[in-house]
């Protein structure tokens, strides 16, 4: 019960500072766009890159506590793990090429074509450890190694690198959180020390372990195994064929009209900027109320879609949408909140939203959504 309510405060707490952290981030954005001086600009990405980091730190809270309070939703379907690899390895090679390293990817024989998991879980893991793995190697290689064995039905993921290596007397609590293994380490590599316990935590959750073995000065090795229950065929996966890097999106022009509705004075505007940024017009109101107002007024322009604030004094964005819906408007709603958990979603489309964002505020993300849902 203590692990339960340690987690709960912490879910609380972790949201609570992600919508500050949104005003920051989305401002220092702006501030970018203004500026032209290099010194300023090395500044603002300053701000940037370790707002970045702190929203990280967060998240990973965030992961951790949720797992704790027993809220860890998995989405178990059937994917490909050569797809998994393939796109692991694109996003991965950008970081071990910076480093000079080599990041080799081999499958040991044949492995089944799909198996049932959480993707968007393993994708974290198997991230974790190859940063990690990057991280702590300056000479040598990283190497991802599959592995599949019939008979057990075990995937095995191993991760080897030839790095700094970590004393015998470290391993066992390596999997703590808070956990590094010296602190000057911590200096000059960065980090939470909350990455392998979520590995070790979500592994669980999958069914599956992490272990580790490692020699100081001489690498390490750290091995994810799942058990999976394949019945279909096996397949050699053909590395070349495997997903290429993404694309970079083009950016989108919108030539849409936008009420936001957000009491908050900072994501109004943060909102309001991403969006005419895009090419649309944006009107705005700060409460539910207000807003059901505007939709309502026959002297209102006419509006092609609502970026709802989900948490507002007044009226809030539940309430609103339920009203806005039973007054039969079909207009598109994007609800916007600052809780990042599945049943937060799953609330926000009961009471009539049409999708759903997290703050801190995406500009891609939410140029994306407003795009799909008025064309
Ligand atoms: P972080 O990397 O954020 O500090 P992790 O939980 O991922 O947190 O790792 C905890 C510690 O384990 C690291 O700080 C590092 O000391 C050690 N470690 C993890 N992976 C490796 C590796 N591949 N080689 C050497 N040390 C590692």
């Amino acid at each position: 019960m203590a692990n339960r309510s340690r987690g709960e405060f912490l879910a609380n707490m972790s949201h609570e500072i992600r919508t500050p952290m949104s005003a920051i981030l989305g401002h220092a954005d702006i501030l970018n766009d203004h500026l032209k001086d290099p010194d300023n600009l090395l500044v603002v990405e300053t701000i940037r890159r370790n707002g970045n980091f702190l929203l990280a730190i967060i998240n990973d809270i965030l992961d951790l506590s949720k797992i704790d309070a027993g809220k860890m939703d998995l989405q178990m379907q059937s994917v490909r793990p050569d797809t998994i690899v393939g796109d692991i390895r694109s996003l991965m090679d950008v970081r071990a090429a910076e480093k000079d390293l080599p990041l080799k990817v081999e499958f040991a024989g044949p492995i089944p074509e799909t198996i049932r998991t959480d993707a968007i879980r393993l994708r974290q893991i198997l991230l974790n450890l190859l940063g990690n793995a990057i991280k702590f190697t300056n000479d040598g290689e990283v190497r991802l190694h599959i592995r599949y064995d019939e008979r057990s039905k075990l995937l095995n993921f191993d991760v080897i690198d030839t790095g700094v290596g970590i004393s015998p007397d470290k391993l066992d609590t390596l999997f703590e959180p808070f956990t590094q293994v010296d602190s000057t380490s911590t200096r000059s590599y960065g980090g939470t020390g909350l990455g392998l316990t979520i590995c070790r935590r979500l592994s669980h959750a999958l069914g599956g372990q992490i272990d580790v073995s490692s020699q100081p000065g001489k690498g390490s090795r750290f091995t994810l195994c799942l058990k999976v229950n394949a019945s279909g065929k096996l397949v050699q996966p053909n590395l070349n064929s495997l997903p290429a890097v993404e694309k970079p999106q083009p950016e989108i022009q919108l030539s849409t009209s936008v009420l936001v509705v957000d009491d908050r004075r900072d994501i109004r505007y943060l909102a309001q900027h991403f969006i005419e940024k895009a090419g649309s017009t944006v009107y705005t109101a700060t409460n539910g109320q207000e807003a059901i107002d505007f939709i309502e007024s026959p002297d209102s322009p006419p509006v092609d879609l609502i970026v709802m604030d989900m948490q507002m004094p007044v009226m809030d964005g539940y309430e609103a949408t339920t009203e806005l819906r039973r007054r039969k408007c079909k207009l598109p709603i994007i609800a916007l909140t600052a809780n990042a958990m599945k049943s937060d979603r799953e609330e926000c489309l009961a009471a009539g939203c049409t999708d759903y964002t997290t703050k801190p505020l995406d500009q891609q993300k939410l140029i994306q959504m407003i795009a799909r849902l008025t064309t």
